[in-house]
């Protein structure tokens, strides 16, 4: 189908600097866990993303330099001529496509914690990271300035060597260039501090400084935090923001525009629970005001009417996209072929985000299994290879591991029978959508609705089964499929069991009439009382989801957690809006809390550190701590038990205790995927599906096959010789 023709503003070629864009769709630099560590990983992903029509890939933030080391979280380098090897293989393979290559060159000042190069930050004055522990950086003096703009000049210098055809002076995310524009962290009474025209030098002249050494073979791009949403503390659009562009728009080719800071830069990478797409736009649109270059902004866009309507109505010129382009690397080919409907549409869970923020790569991604596993798995997320075998797959459970491993196995011409009790695709997604906020997580359960239909359509044998009987392990086994796949998902228990006891709470059954599971909170048919405990031992977004649906229906809720309440949410950047939301619903929390036992109306809770610092051998049978005398009783309408999963694999184990019997009916092998297998995160189910899917002929395709791994082996050189050197003076 040829694309709508509405679409065709988003295919004009546009001419930044030197270079041209072929269309207007745009991969900002963003984190994956390869930086220049991993160039299999680095050149297989971006490339991924060229095949599949995007104009330009850049790397994530790029060091310029050991002052600038995030080490413990992985950013690019290019801090010498391995480097530069290792991100040649990226430009490489980016321009085989036909698409640029862009470099963020980053340094961080004060929030670079430098634990590996331990090389001390520099920035404009000296102050404490606000986002990175126990980091400060020297204040710089006028020599240091020059130092950290050759730093810039040299690195610009081995980009384009490397054969990067955008080169950034990256200044958004609180990193120095904007530490020197922002009030809030420079407090210098120099010529590079006070007036905004001292605070912009040390970015103007850097500009012009990588401008002179590279801009006549690249484009210069900055990146531009333009509100810092600080109000008059820090960076404001329509004061120190148009006119920062103005002054620095003949020094740029490209602007990257966004909104925020380092701290909580879910604010710029806003997650679907608090951020509909474009929604930077009433901040960024002021800059085409002012500037005379191209411009492109960012916000989650997957939609191209909503693309189409930021370029026409001219709030920026190109779309930039770093979740959208994750989910779906085929994301600008399939509008241009007319194919909206195939678009993996980003969820905005900011789990790919999450994996870098932890500080372990690979990223991965809750819509696209094959995201970080292009080079080590050697998979392409539109590309599957034919099946091997003519053997029928039986998919028990249409959750989100058993609705993408029906997918695959469809998509590789298996003929495949997807069976649910439930009567939609979906599992428990279904009902975590209907949680505050979450609804757009539901276009994962959309996506593999909409292919499994079409597939089905072509895969005449092939069925969905939704609405039936629970399948037994007869059912399964009479069922006259050769392979099994079990994928019935897991259950929030009823008594309590959790990770710190390891053992059910006496008295916790949510049998009785005021006690629930998150399932049966969502259900509804339970009467909920006014004053409700929400008691929680789970890392992640159902406590407070729950808090933040029953608070909003007029419930007085009161969260009792003995585990940091939504610590992961600090890694999908969703927690600080979280606990605003919270307190504006005047949740109240009890951390560092839990129960020991439940009786009708009232919990008993104790604090967790209430059991003595001090620990002597006492004998066998004697806790070797003083007696935690912090017990106290708390009364409660209702209590809400968020105490741990557990795996629905009842099914699984008899069918595997029914193993004698499988060679009679015709059964080569049952596998056990998902939640099922053991509670995780959607990403991970997801993943689990797909993998087996594609390599269900193994021997034993339960386990998976071994990846590529990308290390330093001893006994090979591990820089080139005689080219390491990093340059601390010019
Ligand atoms: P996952 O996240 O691993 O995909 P979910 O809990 O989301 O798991 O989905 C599991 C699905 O399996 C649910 O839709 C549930 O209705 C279905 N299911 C569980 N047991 C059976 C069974 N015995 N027969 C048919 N469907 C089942
Ligand atoms: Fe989007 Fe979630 Fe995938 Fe990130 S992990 S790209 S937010 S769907």
């Amino acid at each position: 189908m040829p694309r709508d023709p509405r679409y065709d503003v988003l295919f004009e070629p546009l001419k930044i600097g030197p270079k041209t864009l072929r269309n207007r769709f745009y991969q900002v630099p963003h984190c994956i866990g390869a930086g220049s560590n991993l160039p299999g990983f680095q050149a297989a992903h971006r490339s991924m993303k060229a095949e599949g029509g995007w104009a330009a890939m850049n790397t994530e933030y790029c060091s310029i330099h050991p002052e600038s080391d995030d080490t413990h979280r992985l950013s690019a380098r290019i801090w010498d001529e391995g480097d530069v090897r290792n991100l040649r293989a990226m430009t490489q393979e980016v321009h085989k496509y036909g698409a640029l290559a862009g470099i963020e060159m980053w340094y961080g000042g004060s929030h670079a914690p430098c634990m590996e190069s331990r090389a001390t930050p520099r920035g404009p004055s000296q102050y404490a990271s606000e986002f990175e522990t126990l980091t400060y950086c020297k204040e710089m003096d006028l020599d240091d300035i020059r130092d950290v703009q050759h730093f810039y000049v040299e690195a610009a210098l081995r980009a384009r060597d490397a054969g990067f055809d955008i080169v950034y002076v990256y200044g958004a995310h609180s990193y120095l260039p904007l530490q020197f524009l922002s009030p809030y962290y420079n407090k210098r009474t120099d010529g590079y501090g006070g007036s905004l025209e001292n605070r912009a030098r040390f970015w103007l002249e850097t500009l012009e400084k990588v401008r002179r050494a590279v801009g006549s073979d690249c484009a210069i791009a900055t990146r531009f935090a333009v509100d810092t949403l600080y109000g008059s503390g820090g960076v404001e659009v329509e004061k120190d923001g148009m006119k920062f562009v103005e002054m620095a728009d003949p020094l740029v080719d490209l602007w990257d525009v966004d909104v925020g800071d380092i701290a909580e830069w879910g604010e710029d990478a806003g997650p679907s629970r608090f951020y509909l797409q474009g929604h930077q736009v009433p901040w960024t649109r002021f800059i085409k005001q002012v500037s005379k270059k191209p411009v492109l902004g960012v916000g989650r866009f997957t939609d191209p009417e909503k693309m189409t309507e930021i370029v026409t109505k001219g709030y920026a010129d190109i779309i930039g996209a770093a979740r959208p382009s994750i989910a779906d690397p085929f994301l600008p080919k399939k509008i241009e072929e007319g194919r909206v409907d195939d678009v993996r549409v980003c969820i905005g869970c900011n789990v790919c985000i999450s994996r870098w923020e932890i500080g372990g790569p690979p990223m991965i991604c809750t819509q696209n299994a094959t995201a970080g596993e292009e080079y080590r798995r050697g998979w392409h997320p539109e590309k599957f290879e034919e099946s091997k075998s003519d053997d029928s797959v039986l998919v028990v459970g249409a959750g989100p591991s058993g609705s993408e491993c029906a997918r695959v196995l469809m998509q590789r011409g298996y003929t495949v029978h997807l069976v649910d009790s439930a009567e939609k695709i979906g599992g428990h997604l279904n009902s975590v959508v209907t949680l505050p906020g979450l609804g757009e997580w539901g276009y994962h359960r959309d996506y593999r609705e909409t292919q499994i239909t079409r597939l089905l359509k072509k895969n005449r044998q092939s069925q969905l089964a939704l609405g039936v009987k629970p399948l037994s392990a007869a059912d399964v086994l009479d069922y006259g499929a050769e392979k099994v796949v079990i994928a019935t998902g897991a259950h929030w228990v009823g008594d309590g069991t959790n990770c710190l006891t390891h053992d059910p709470i006496p008295g916790a059954d949510a049998s009785q009439c005021d006690q629930l599971t998150p399932e049966q909170v969502v259900a509804g048919k339970k009467p909920i009382g006014k004053r409700v405990v929400i008691l929680n031992a789970d890392t992640y977004f159902m406590a407070p989801s729950l808090a933040e649906k029953l608070a909003a229906a007029g419930h007085e809720v009161t969260i009792v957690s003995g585990v940091h309440l939504a610590n992961y949410m600090h890694f999908t950047l969703e927690y600080p809006n979280m606990m605003r939301r919270l307190h504006e619903l005047h949740v109240t929390e009890l951390g560092d809390h839990f129960a020991s036992r439940i009786e009708k109306g009232h919990i008993e809770i104790y604090n967790i550190w209430g059991d003595g610092s001090r620990r002597t051998y006492k004998g066998a049978g004697q806790l070797p701590r003083e007696a935690n005398r912090t017990h106290r009783w708390l009364e409660f309408d209702s209590l809400v038990l968020v105490t741990g999963r557990r795996s629905n694999d009842t099914l699984y184990r008899e069918i595997k205790a029914k193993q004698d019997q499988w060679e009679s009916k015709g059964v080569k092998a049952v596998y056990l995927i998902g939640d099922a297998e053991a509670p995780r995160l959607i990403a991970d189910a997801t993943f689990t599906g797909h993998r087996l899917a594609r390599e269900i002929e193994e021997a034993n395709a339960q386990y998976p096959l071994p990846y590529k791994r990308e290390v330093a082996v001893w006994g090979t050189p591990h820089m080139p010789e005689g080219t390491y050197q990093i340059i601390y003076k010019k």
